[in-house]
This record gives C-alpha cells, sequence and structure tokens, in this order.
C-alpha cells in the first residue's frame, strides 16, 4: 500500500546532506580563520595544551550556533512540516491517504494503465450509518469503528492497490490490472471480514457496508470523474438496500430528474398541489377510532408517492415548507372536526430536519393555541432514527412538546439501532412498529417473537403500541393475541381524503353501535372488522 508521495520522500532524503556539507564547510573556514590568527597574532608565553584548548574552544564557539541554525534548526522545521503534510495528505485516524493524495495516486495509476491498455477498478464503500454508532455509543466509538474498517479494508486488498479514506464515512479503493470479470470475487472477498462485527470497547457493533463500482476506463478516464461515477453508484446500493452496484449511465438521468422533480415539487407546493390523507387507528378493545395519521399525497401531473418525494424534500431543504403546510392543514381539518362535534385527534409526521427547526415548531405550538385547539388533540409522530440521531437534543424537545400538551409517537420503531432502554428515557405516549415487521408475522417465526416481546416490552413502559401496515384478518387477529392496543392499515380503511374519511367514519361509528346494541339484545355481533373497508 502507498503510504508516502514520491516528492516528500525526495525531499526527506536529500536535504540533511547538504545541511551536513553546510557545517563542514563552516568548520574548514572557522579553523582557517583561527589557524590565521595564532600565526598572525605572536603568543610565546602560551604552550601548546594552552593554544589546543584555546583552538578547540574558538572552533565550538562559532561551530555550535553553526550546528543549529544549519543542522538541527532547519532539520526540525523540516520533520515539523513534514508531519504538517502528512497531516494534510493521510487521515489521522486510519492512515490512509486522504482525497487529494489519493486523486494524485490514482491518476498515476491511469498513466501506467494506459500505457499498458489495462483496466482498473474503483470502489467506493460506505461503513453504514456511522452517525447513529455516534449517537448511540458516543464519538470515540465511532472512531474506533471507522479505524478498525479502514485497517480491515487494507487488509483485505493487494499492496499494488490504494485504499484511501475520503472523508466521513466514505472509504474508495482504486485496483489497478483489474475488470469487470473480477468485480463479483472481490466483492465476495470483501463481505466476510466487513460482516464480522467490529469490537468496540466491550460492545460488538454489525454494520452493513455498502459498494458503489466503477471501472477505468469504460466509465470514466479521470480519476475526480471515476470517483463521482462510483459514488452515484454507491448511492443506487443504498436506496435500493442492495449490497453493490456498478455505474450505469442511468445513475446520471437519476440525479438530473431528481432535479426535475425537485422544481417540480417546489412549485407543487405554491400552486398548491398538496392535500392530506387521513388513516384511521383503531383500538383492539373496543373496535373504536382513537385517531387518525395524516399523510400527505401529491396531486397534479407530476405527482409522486411520499415515500419518493419526503426523502428528496429532506435532502433539498424543501421539507420546512411541506412541514408547514401539514401542520397547518391537520390543525384546520380537526378543527373542522371539532365543530362538527367530533373529537378525532390527527397524528402529524414530523421528519427530523423539521423536528430540530425551531421555527416549525414554533409555528405549531402558535397555530395550535391560535385556533384554540387542545393539543393532545395532536400527535407528533416522529421516526425511531430521527430520535436517535441526536438523542439529546431529542430528549429536550419532545419533553418541552409533551410538557405543553402534545403527544409523541415513535414511528418505524425497529428499524433503528435503539432498543427500548433509549426509548424509554423519552417522554413518549405511543410507539408504531414498523410494518416490516408487521407483514411477516405469520410466515416468520422471528418476526412475530419481535412483535410480540416489544408490545410487551412497550406495555411496561406504559406505552400505547400501534401495529401499522395490517392488511388482514389473520394478521389483525394474531397482533390482537399478543396484546397489540391499536391497529392501523388497509384492512380497516385506506387513507382517505378528508370528504370520503368523514364518510367512512360516520358508517363505522354506525355499525359499532348498532353492533353493541345487538349485543345488549343477545345478538353474536356482526364482524365490523372490514366491513367498512375502502378499496
Ligand atoms: P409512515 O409515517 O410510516 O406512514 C405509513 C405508511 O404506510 C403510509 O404510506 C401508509 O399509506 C402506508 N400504509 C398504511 N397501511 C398500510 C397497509 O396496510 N399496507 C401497506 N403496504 N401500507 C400501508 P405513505 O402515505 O405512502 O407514506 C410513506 C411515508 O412517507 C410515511 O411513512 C412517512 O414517513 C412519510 N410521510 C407521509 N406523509 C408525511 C408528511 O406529511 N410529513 C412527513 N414528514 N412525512 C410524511
Ligand atoms: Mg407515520
Ligand atoms: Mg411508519
Amino acid at each position: 500500500m502507498r503510504e508516502m508521495s514520491p516528492f516528500l520522500v525526495d525531499q526527506a532524503i536529500s536535504k540533511p546532506w547538504k545541511m551536513i556539507v553546510k557545517v563542514m564547510l563552516t568548520v574548514v573556514l572557522v579553523e582557517g580563520l583561527i589557524m590565521v590568527i595564532f600565526a598572525a597574532v605572536p603568543m610565546p608565553e602560551l604552550n601548546e595544551y594552552i593554544l589546543a584548548l584555546m583552538d578547540a574552544a574558538l572552533l565550538g564557539l562559532f561551530v555550535a550556533p553553526a550546528m543549529y541554525f544549519f543542522l538541527l534548526k532547519p532539520m526540525r522545521q523540516q520533520t515539523i512540516s513534514e508531519e504538517q503534510a502528512r497531516f494534510v495528505m493521510f487521515d489521522e485516524l486510519t492512515g490512509l491517504p486522504r482525497r487529494d493524495l489519493f486523486r494524485e495516486l490514482v491518476e498515476h495509476e491511469m498513466d501506467i494503465a494506459r500505457r499498458e491498455a489495462s483496466s482498473s477498478l474503483m470502489f467506493i464503500i460506505d461503513p453504514g450509518d456511522i452517525s447513529n454508532i455516534n449517537q448511540l455509543f458516543g464519538y470515540k466509538a465511532g472512531d474506533e469503528l471507522i479505524k478498525q474498517f479502514g485497517q480491515r479494508l487494507k487488509s483485505i486488498f493487494r499492496d499494488s492497490d490504494i485504499v484511501s479514506r475520503l472523508g466521513g464515512d466514505e472509504f474508495a479503493v482504486f485496483l489497478p490490472k483489474s475488470g469487470m470479470s473480477h468485480i463479483h470475487k472481490l466483492i465476495e472477498k470483501l463481505k466476510l471480514p466487513l460482516e464480522r462485527p467490529f469490537l468496540v470497547g466491550d460492545v460488538q457493533i454489525d454494520i452493513t457496508h455498502a459498494v458503489g463500482v466503477g471501472v477505468f476506463p469504460d466509465h470514466a478516464d479521470n480519476a475526480n470523474d471515476l470517483i463521482r461515477r462510483a459514488s452515484m453508484a454507491r448511492n443506487r446500493t443504498k436506496q435500493n438496500h442492495l449490497h453493490f452496484s456498478i455505474y450505469d449511465v442511468e445513475d446520471e438521468s437519476i440525479s438530473h430528474s431528481r432535479l426535475e422533480m425537485f422544481g417540480h415539487l417546489r412549485q407543487a407546493i405554491k400552486d398548491d398541489e398538496l392535500v392530506l390523507y387521513y388513516q384511521p387507528k383503531i383500538e383492539q378493545l373496543n373496535q373504536r377510532v382513537v385517531g387518525v395519521e395524516a399523510l400527505v399525497r401529491w396531486t397534479g401531473e407530476h405527482g409522486q408517492s411520499p415515500s419518493v418525494f419526503i426523502p428528496l424534500a429532506e435532502q433539498t431543504g424543501l421539507i420546512n415548507e411541506i412541514t408547514r403546510w401539514v401542520f397547518k392543514a391537520a390543525v384546520d381539518q380537526c378543527c373542522a372536526w371539532r365543530d362538527l362535534g367530533l373529537r378525532i385527534p390527527v397524528s402529524v409526521n414530523v421528519s427530523s430536519r423539521s423536528l430540530y427547526d425551531s421555527r416549525m415548531m414554533d409555528y405549531l405550538v402558535r397555530y395550535v393555541e391560535k385556533k384554540a385547539l387542545a393539543h393532545e388533540l395532536i400527535t407528533i409522530e416522529v421516526t425511531e432514527s430521527a430520535v436517535m440521531n441526536h438523542l439529546e437534543m431529542a430528549l429536550t424537545l419532545l419533553t418541552h412538546l409533551r410538557n405543553i400538551g402534545f403527544k409523541i409517537s415513535i414511528d418505524d420503531f425497529g428499524t433503528g439501532y435503539s432498543s427500548l432502554a433509549y426509548i424509554k428515557l423519552l417522554p413518549a405516549t405511543e410507539l408504531k412498529i414498523d410494518q416490516s415487521f408487521i407483514a411477516n408475522i405469520l410466515s416468520e417465526k422471528k418476526d412475530a417473537i419481535v412483535v410480540q416481546s416489544t408490545i410487551g416490552l412497550a406495555k411496561d413502559l406504559e406505552l400505547q403500541v400501534v401495529a401499522e401496515g395490517v392488511e388482514n384478518v389473520d394478521v389483525q387477529e394474531k397482533l390482537q393475541k399478543f396484546g397489540c392496543d391499536i391497529i392501523q392499515g388497509f384492512y380497516y380503511s385506506r387513507p382517505l381524503d378528508a370528504d370520503a374519511y368523514l364518510i367512512w367514519h360516520q358508517q363505522w361509528n354506525a355499525e359499532l353501535v348498532q353492533d353493541d346494541s345487538s349485543m345488549l339484545s343477545g345478538g353474536m355481533g356482526n364482524d365490523v372488522q372490514g366491513s367498512c373497508q375502502s378499496g
């Protein structure tokens, strides 16, 4: 593995010799001078020993400063500037070349490859969500993990391969004399060492790495473009939850179409193309609606699903405008139902970027107060990862919001790194188990165990448990057996616009009343679940 730029090595060898020559010249000059002085000034009474001593003293007097200024000081300065150069060129944590040096070395290898007409590979490797690790185990643990990750990467590859930490949690490897046919074998070679748990202190940490691959000269003919294109492939790997992707020209059009979508979304917000849909949450004990979740929809020609445009809005900063719009629309709707004599609590999803923006939360507080709506009718849904990534900040902020009277729900629980031990610290009122676990509870024993134990533990912490994404009666019955408090999903109703929801709500309540009265008159009670399902 390359350690030092050839330029630095050259400097380090040549400079000390120059200094030694300078000092030797000084010695010869001074000695010559002393001899001239001794010859010119007659000193008959001094014997040869005293003369030799004076000679040595005079020589020392001149040579010591010369040694200091010509040899020691420049050498020390050189060591310092080499250290600084090392610091600039090599990552302190892993000892690997940083981006600039990596680029220089890759360009050099590309020149050789051009002469030999050979191909090379560029891997961009991302060791999972380090910011989560930082939050959960501290920055020292995050640093230690990065260090170990770098060491493992170095040990996997040949000495002629160039491993670099480009920055943050982005690593790169350039492999000369390798091509398309080697990719799968190399990816396999990475798997085992990088998937082995990392021991940080006495904690074992599992991480999932994502790889993007670019090929020289097929995908780019210079280091910068190859790094950029392999990074695009890595982004696709992460977005699609894959293990690795090879750069494809479509990656360019994906980034182009994202730019286009950004323009359309910004316009859609201005043109009022956003609409809130509502999905009921049903209490299992009595089958009553305990609230609805507000889910934004983008209507209009360019409309996309929220799982596509919300992440884009989060990355581009448009999310705050959406959040502000959602807050206003949800509070207005809750007030409209209140004015009809209906008490329907509304949950709103709040992205991390808006949650930690005090202007957004101030807006919600002021708007709820302006409309004289009871705070407890609004539940703030925040994802587990949004909370865990900023645990301390989340704790302060959510405690403040809870003290005002809002309810707090932890959404998509089970998808992050957290455990209930952390949730216990938060002033949450509700826990929503992510639908990826719910979908498989009938077929996957492990998922069923996770869901059942989460329900049990959440109840011990006096949190209401919501299962989302329930699509059929079998799953609903299983969850009821597990003791789940509240269920939300297509089984009861898909998200509906405000008008359709009102019809569904009134019909549901009417059937409940009918059901209750037939129970009272000794009837068996009809199957309320699903009877109001909408398509
Ligand atoms: P989420 O908050 O976890 O919302 C639940 C998602 O599951 C919704 O998708 C809902 O339509 C869907 N769903 C509900 N029941 C079922 C079911 O039985 N089966 C299946 N397969 N899906 C079901 P949707 O509306 O597409 O929203 C996706 C995500 O987008 C939401 O996940 C939330 O993270 C985000 N989102 C939606 N609206 C907003 C919003 O107003 N603000 C923010 N920040 N994020 C939002
Ligand atoms: Mg939600
Ligand atoms: Mg969810």
